[in-house]
């Protein structure tokens, strides 16, 4: 199926800017029509977009974000504000924790203030 990845460079993330991003391009068969797949995947953040391209157009494209899942009330945040809210965050936060000896197990505290729980990553 794939004719081996042509091109796989560190790119700028879109959505959080990190530099530990892969931008990977490849040419592909799909249903007998040559096309070139370009994927974008973040090692920071967890934003991925695949998309197929012909002609240097692009035919078909989706992009996945990570949700984030409170393990003590259970609420989902998938929103951009709630994941900026998170990787704003989730530094600082991280760090006092471990400066008091506790290894979080989330990325971010609930935005939920009333909660005490912890945002984790749903794959
Ligand atoms: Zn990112
Ligand atoms: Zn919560």
């Amino acid at each position: 199926m794939y004719d081996g990845w042509t091109h796989g460079v560190k790119t700028k993330c879109p959505k959080c800017g990190s530099d530990d991003c892969n931008d990977t391009i490849g040419n592909q068969t799909v249903v007998g029509i040559k096309v070139s797949a370009h994927v974008i995947y973040c090692n920071t953040c967890g934003y991925r977009k695949e998309e197929l391209l012909k002609d240097k157009k692009t035919i078909w494209a989706e992009e996945h974000v990570k949700k984030l899942k409170c393990n003590k009330c259970g609420v989902e945040y998938s929103s951009p504000e709630d994941r900026e809210f998170a990787e704003k965050m989730s530094k600082s936060w991280g760090e006092s924790l471990r400066s008091d000896g506790i290894e979080p197990t989330g990325i971010a505290p609930c935005p939920n203030l009333t909660c005490p729980g912890e945002l984790v990553v749903l794959e």
